[in-house]
């Protein structure tokens, strides 16, 4: 009782003190993006980045800064996926560490991991799951309603073999291995999921290159693959994603703050995949994925299957009949939804903007068909969309 007197004074004390000799000239509360989306077949649209880096590997942004940028920009789902073997900042952070090595021997740093070109049974001596275990520590604290998923990037010779991310970890540190397929076999394990990342990184192509990344496939270990990263589309995964039925990911591979390339009053949201679920739990965005139930966006861009697209379209725009005579029908198009839609008919490609209504006339006997421009599935084609009328 008398520590809580003793507090309350005190707080008393430096407020008056502040009221005397500051003006505070505004406030600035927490603010988020919200982006608004339909519902699908009775599945909420969770917004997800399942690739970002922190200074624990080549971030330039601490893990609770990850968890905080994700949440003012409008996510639900963000996986902080430090490189395994690419660890910049370590030997930065064991200069500052250095006065607390109480061994007579000189400092030396040791490379963290498999990167290590001279002797790839290097351990990893960083305890790999501290960045998640920062941000979850941050989300609770500050209450923040997000999902933090615990992954992390496999590196190899991204010409020859690629990179991989694996999501929905237990345990980050006995994944790194140096042969790629152990690696792979505890991240199953542990009932992970392996995403193939940015499959045109370094190349010219994004046809699958012979070796170990044609076994990831062949053998089974893909569950994903980035059809963006950040701000690159690679147009043919579509297809192979809904040939060999993997999800369809839209990630950042943040790096630098995400208000870098996408400013928070900007355009566009940060690149994301947007994940058909149930509900918001590891289990269900996870279910989400094994079915393919995704759909990736950036830039205003939409990405994936035919059927997806033409559903996301359907569920967020009202088409209502508001006139007709013997020629022709004149529809009104209401966008309910954040995205815009870039809607071809004939030579003209008409925008709806989010919460806007259009409306125009067609032939009697035409159904309002369009070509949706800002929209990607298999083969570079734009779907072409039947608006149903008057929901
Ligand atoms: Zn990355």
């Amino acid at each position: 009782m008398l520590t809580f007197v003793a507090l309350t004074a005190n707080a008393q004390y430096y407020t008056t003190l502040n009221r005397e000799a500051a003006i505070r000239l505004f406030n600035r509360p927490m603010e988020r993006r919200e982006i608004i989306l339909p519902t699908i077949d009775g599945y909420t649209l969770y917004k997800a980045d399942f690739h970002t880096h922190t200074i624990y590997s080549d971030g330039d942004v601490t893990p609770r800064q990850r968890v905080r940028e994700a949440w003012y920009d409008g996510l639900d789902i963000v996986a902080i996926t430090d490189h395994l073997e690419i660890r910049t900042y370590e030997k930065f952070m064991l200069k500052v560490l250095a006065p607390y090595n109480r061994t007579s021997e000189p400092f030396k740093y040791e490379h963290a991991g498999i990167a290590n070109k001279k002797d790839k049974n290097t351990p990893v001596l960083a305890n790999l799951n501290a960045a998640y275990d920062e941000a979850v520590y941050y989300t609770q604290r500050e209450n923040l309603p997000i999902m933090v998923v615990r992954g992390t990037e496999i590196w190899r010779n991204t010409k020859s073999v690629g990179e991989f991310n694996a999501l929905f970890l237990k345990d980050i540190n006995v994944i790194c291995h140096p042969d790629l397929f152990e690696s792979f076999r505890r991240i199953k394990e542990q009932g992970g999921l392996i995403m193939h990342n940015h499959p045109g990184y370094t190349r010219t192509t994004t046809e699958i290159a012979e070796g170990d990344q044609a076994r990831a496939y062949r053998e089974g270990w893909i569950d994903g693959v980035e059809a963006v990263n950040s701000t690159t589309l690679y147009p043919d995964i579509i297809g192979r994603c809904v040939e060999k039925k993997l999800f369809i990911a839209a990630n950042t591979d943040a790096h630098k703050p995400t208000s870098h390339d996408w400013p928070a009053n900007g355009e566009f949201f940060r690149t994301m995949t947007f994940v058909m679920a149930k509900e918001c739990s590891e289990e269900a965005i996870k279910e989400a994925l094994k079915e393919c139930r995704t759909i990736g966006y950036s830039g205003n861009h939409l990405v994936g299957e035919h059927r997806y697209l033409s559903a996301f379209i359907n569920a967020a725009v009202t088409c209502r009949v508001i006139c007709q005579s013997e020629k022709q029908c004149t529809y009104s198009f209401t966008n309910n939804c954040s995205i815009p839609f870039m809607l071809r008919y004939k030579n003209n490609v008409y925008k709806l903007e989010p919460f806007k209504t259009l409306s125009f006339s067609f032939k009697k006997q035409s159904l309002p068909t369009f070509v949706v421009e800002n929209m990607w599935h298999i083969d570079e084609q734009h779907p072409q969309v039947t608006l149903s009328i008057d929901k």
